[in-house]
């Protein structure tokens, strides 16, 4: 394999500095062109927004240098992994359009990294502390403050292989030994202070059963298996940029079987509004806060999916963003962008109704049997995308509206349907409001109008205009259908900021659930999963398991650009 160092993909970002790096490891020939990168996601939950960046930031450095990346499943810890989320990981991997060249476990490395553990005693560099967690982790001390060393740290290499043979045979109860790395208590780097590379602990782990009851550290099992895969390029975020030194340090002791690989940290992706922690998120599903990891309110890819976000718009914005070192937090307005941007290009228009009243045209022509004539109009599908056709969408004298579409008294500026006033109801006719009936409470329940029957299609020959366009669904011929609409998840902008408790700050109003809206006859042929464009509504995603269920993506303006403006 050679390094392709002039072609690049649209996968990469502009002065990426992961890139820049790989280009002059195949300049010096460090790798002797070789570039491999891994994701190394801890299937302890469901993969979020966040991931993705670490996703294209992996695979793309792979696709655009001719390399590979594999998916390693960082399964070391057994409290809180599942075979579940190990197969939802795979699933949104590909889903965003990726294809792991191999599937690895650090479980898999268990043997390995229990071998080099031994290498590091019999060198003299690490020891069996008998000390519990807490002490251990108060004579590590702090910046500025000293540590101390343990009791038991110039144990002999004898005595330490025994214990930690022993360790490994169960002979001890969970949490009383642990096998620490030998380096210096006294470094300014904290994690260079004696780590732990093992705990005892007694559980069964989803892959390996009850085989093992010492389980390895992130730090102990992390570059171990980055060498023994054969990485080059080790990409990880940068709140472990000060665990470098370690991961150095351990590879520099090992007797690797290929070329040392080297960590480079990115900054995380945040959005505002949102928490990106898998422990938060396992805490609102948990909890019953949301409908489970899938929820469209959800950062999580499969609620970006059930929501309707195509993965290429997560992509897009990936790469705008680019790969960099600095820490920012977006909007998740600026992730929507690039979903209406896409969606704009794909989604079949259609009309809906969410809030309907009824619109009776009195002029509307019966048939020689009394009953209402039925028309058909050829309407657009994506003035998009020609490509895409139109269909037949059938008319009456009797029509859903929207409850929004009409004012008895209308505010200034408002021009839509109104005692006296004129519109354009999308491809149809031209038609004038006469009168309004209204329930007990005093809601407009039903709407009259007089059509023009020379405005057929939506023009009027006399070159006559309307301010306003409705659209509207035939009575006779709508599909009941229910419709979610979402706000964000989190009131705040920085969930937690003043309360402490991010789950505290959860709108109560993220959802609201409509029923009884009516939509037309081609909306019952949408696929599962399908995104399409309500007119003058938004994008809605049907739902994946639940009929007639429309989720809505996002709406057609971006709200937030126009408040930005406003600012
Ligand atoms: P969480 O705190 O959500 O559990 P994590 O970092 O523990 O996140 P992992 O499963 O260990 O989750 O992450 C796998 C990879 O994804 C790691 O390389 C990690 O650095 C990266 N990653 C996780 N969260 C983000 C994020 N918000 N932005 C960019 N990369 C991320
Ligand atoms: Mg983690």
């Amino acid at each position: 394999m050679s390094a392709d160092t002039s072609a690049e993909s649209p996968t990469s970002s502009a002065g990426d500095f992961v890139a820049d790096a790989v280009r002059a490891d195949a300049i010096a020939g460090t790798y002797g062109g070789r570039v491999q990168t891994r994701f190394p996601p801890e299937p302890n939950g469901y993969l979020h927004i966040g991931h993705a960046k670490a996703i294209i930031a992996d695979f793309g450095i792979a696709e655009q240098f001719g390399g590979v990346c594999n998916l390693r499943f960082d399964d070391t810890n057994p409290d809180t992994e599942e075979a579940e989320f190990a197969d939802s990981i795979l699933h949104d991997i590909h889903w965003l359009g990726f294809s792991p060249a191999n599937v690895f476990h650090a479980s898999d490395y268990f043997c390995v990294l229990y071998t080099w553990a031994q290498v590091l005693i019999e060198q003299g560099l690490a020891y069996v502390d008998d000390q519990d967690a807490e002490t251990v982790s108060a004579q590590r001390g702090g910046y500025g403050k000293p540590g101390i060393d343990s009791p038991y740290r110039e144990r002999s290499v004898a005595e330490n292989l025994d214990l930690f043979h022993r360790m490994k045979a169960g002979e001890f109860s969970d949490g009383s030994r642990v096998l620490r790395a030998k380096i210096d208590m006294q470094s300014d780097n904290m994690w260079l202070r004696d780590p732990v590379m093992y705990r005892i602990r007694t559980r069964h782990h989803f892959r390996t059963g009850d085989d093992w009851c010492i389980y390895p550290t992130y730090d102990w099992a992390h570059g171990q298996s980055d060498a023994v895969e054969g990485v080059t390029h080790s990409m990880c975020t940068l709140e472990f940029e000060d665990h470098r030194a370690l991961y150095d340090w351990f590879l520099d002791h090992l007797p690797l079987p290929h070329e040392q690989p080297r960590q480079y940290e990115f900054a995380r992706l945040e959005f505002t509004h949102t928490v990106t922690s898998k422990r938060r998120l396992a805490q609102l599903v948990r909890e019953g806060r949301v409908d489970g990891w899938d929820d469209p309110r959800m950062p999580t890819l499969s609620g970006l999916r059930r929501r309707g976000y195509p993965a290429s718009a997560i992509k897009e914005f990936c790469r705008s963003i680019g790969v960099s070192k600095t820490n920012s937090t977006h909007a998740i307005e600026e992730l929507q962008w690039h979903v209406r941007e896409q969606l704009n290009k794909v989604a079949l228009r259609r009309m809906a109704v969410l809030r309907p009243i009824e619109l009776v045209i009195d002029n509307w022509p019966l048939d020689v049997a009394g009953n209402q004539v039925v028309e058909h109009f050829d309407i657009v599908n994506n003035p998009e995308d020609p490509s895409e056709g139109t269909r037949s969408v059938p008319f009456t004298g009797r029509l859903w509206i929207e409850a929004e579409d009409f004012e008895v008294n209308p505010p200034p500026g408002y021009f839509r349907l109104s005692p006296g006033r004129e519109v354009r109801l999308r491809g149809a006719y031209f038609v004038t409001a006469t009168s309004a009936e209204t329930d007990d409470a005093g809601r407009v329940v039903r709407v009259h109008v007089t059509y023009d029957p020379a405005t057929k299609g939506g023009s009027a020959p006399d070159g006559r205009k309307v301010k306003s366009t409705m659209h509207w669904v035939s009575a006779g011929h709508a599909h009941d259908a229910t419709v979610g609409l979402y706000r964000h998840l989190f009131a705040t902008e920085r969930p937690g900021e003043t309360t402490g408790d991010p789950l505290d700050d959860i709108d109560p109003r993220s959802r609201e659930v409509l029923v009884g809206c009516k939509v037309e006859p081609a909306l019952a042929e949408t696929s599962r999963g399908q995104v399409v464009q309500f007119e003058r509504l938004g994008y809605f995603a049907l739902d994946p398991d639940q009929p007639m269920f429309f989720h809505r993506t996002v709406g057609l303006k971006d709200e937030w650009a126009a408040q930005q403006k406003r600012l």
